[in-house]
């Protein structure tokens, strides 16, 4: 960093996992380097996937929410201010604009702006929530004491997430998806069905196939979602979760190349040598997947946000990584290794009807992918070497004698301590600062 660079320091802007995750690595690779964050939360960097999970089954306060207690940034000397928007960049003179007016000068920037959610473009779609943020949350739990029907759009993880959880709460749920099946786009037929029998086992009514076109408050003050086939479903209350864009027009307002997000190399570097950017609002290019991508996961906002800040602190990697995710409906685990869409076969592995199986897709021979329901060794297998480039061949899933945790563990350096007899809990994560 020049002179300018090192007076001015790093400032971070955004408050969720990325973010969080940049502070934390470039004060441990700079103890000295002068460090901010600006968000415009109002609380500390806080975590997402709790949202429509722990937050909405109103199992835990905020406090419990935040990557990192206020103590933890005074004790680094790390200036986080809540809050804030920042309004533009400019990076002539490397300058934030705030919302209020006021200038905050950088000497090097990290964006990890997040995404925004995608809304209900139809008539009343000013009655539908959202979840994004801890206040969205929030404004649902303060109403579901006095809702008893609840309506969820979507057939994602929000819309599956947040189905469960809110059937756990006692209220009717309603599942309305847009297409054929339940997380259509991202996984194979037996998922879908088994994430779907799972909601209708637990009493949730699940309609797939069904557009909403409309939401209405009658004379009672009840809500009626219609839909364009003539459906009618009544609601105290409406979520939806229809996917996300990411937030990156104030890098296209600076000027820096955007395309599906803040366009970034394999060091998480910007079009601006003095400009990373990291988590749900990039794209990047994936060496291992040999394409590019934006991925809205953990694991991703965590390690791109690693190698951001080694960036930042001038000690350049390379972020190759393959994606993986997890979502906890109810009390079934779904994990999911490597990047499924584009997939022409699968494999299925067990019994759905056992409740615990996997898939494994395809893509001509190329294995792209292993989803796992309630088999948490066999995902913990599958990462470790879809991890290693050694993804197993059609031949090997196939084949119902081959075991694929034993190929996993007679692979892995055993003085690495990974054991598959624990499951994924087990596997070295490398320390991110929060813990799925
Ligand atoms: P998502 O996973 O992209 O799913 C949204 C679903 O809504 C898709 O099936 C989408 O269909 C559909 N949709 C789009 N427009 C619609 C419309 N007008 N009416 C009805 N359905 C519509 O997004 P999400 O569930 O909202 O989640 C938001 C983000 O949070 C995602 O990035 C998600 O991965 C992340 N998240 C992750 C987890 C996890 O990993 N456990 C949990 C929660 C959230 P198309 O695909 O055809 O557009």
């Amino acid at each position: 960093m020049d002179e300018q660079g090192m007076m001015s320091g790093i400032v971070v802007i955004g408050g969720g996992q990325a973010a969080a995750q940049l502070v934390d690595e470039v004060r441990r690779l700079d103890a000295d380097v002068p460090l901010s964050l600006y968000t415009q939360e109002t609380l500390l960097p806080y975590q997402r996937p709790p949202l429509s999970k722990q937050l909405l089954r109103g199992e835990h306060d905020l406090d419990w929410l935040l990557y990192r207690p206020a103590e933890f940034y005074r004790a680094r000397n790390v200036r986080v201010v809540t809050g804030a928007r920042v309004a533009a960049i400019h990076r002539d003179r490397r300058e934030l604009e705030l919302a209020d007016g006021s200038r905050v000068p950088y000497g090097r920037l990290a964006l990890a702006t997040g995404c925004r959610v995608r809304r209900l473009a139809v008539p009343g779609g000013e009655h539908v929530h959202y979840i994004r943020s801890h206040a969205d949350t929030g404004v649902i739990t303060a109403q579901l004491g006095a809702a008893r029907r609840v309506v969820v759009v979507g057939g994602g993880f929000i819309g599956l997430e947040t189905a469960a959880s809110l059937r756990q709460g006692g209220v009717a749920v309603t599942l309305l998806v847009q297409q054929s099946r339940v997380l259509e786009q991202l996984a194979a037929p037996e998922i879908s069905a088994c994430l779907a029998g799972l909601q209708a086992a637990h009493g949730v009514a699940v309609h797939c196939g069904v557009t909403v076109s409309a939401v209405e408050r009658d004379s009672s003050g009840t809500l009626q979602v219609l839909t364009s086939d003539g459906g009618a479903y009544p609601a105290d209350l409406v979520v939806a979760g229809i996917g996300v864009t990411p937030c990156s027009e104030l890098a296209e307002a600076a000027g820096l190349r955007v395309d599906n997000g803040i366009e970034v190399d394999e060091h998480a570097l910007t079009s601006d040598p003095d400009i990373v950017a990291a988590g749900d609002c990039t794209s990047h290019p994936s060496p291992l997947l040999a394409r590019r991508l934006r991925l809205e996961t953990v694991h991703n906002a965590v390690e791109q946000a690693r190698v951001a800040a080694a960036t930042l602190c001038g000690e350049p990697r390379t972020y190759a990584q393959i994606p993986w995710v997890w979502s906890d409906q109810f009390d079934c685990r779904f994990q999911g290794v490597g990047y499924a869409p584009g997939y022409d076969s699968t494999v299925l592995r067990g019994d759905p009807g056992s409740g615990r199986f996997s898939v494994f897709y395809f893509a001509g021979p190329r294995p792209l992918a292993m989803h796992a329901v309630n088999a948490p060794r066999e995902f913990a297998a599958a990462r470790c070497l879809f991890n290693r480039q050694l993804a197993p061949s059609r031949a090997q899933v196939e084949d119902p004698g081959w075991d694929l945790v034993t190929a996993a563990a007679n692979l892995v350096d055993r003085s690495a301590g990974i054991r598959f007899d624990r499951g994924w809990r087990n596997f070295p994560r490398g320390g991110s600062v929060a813990a799925a």
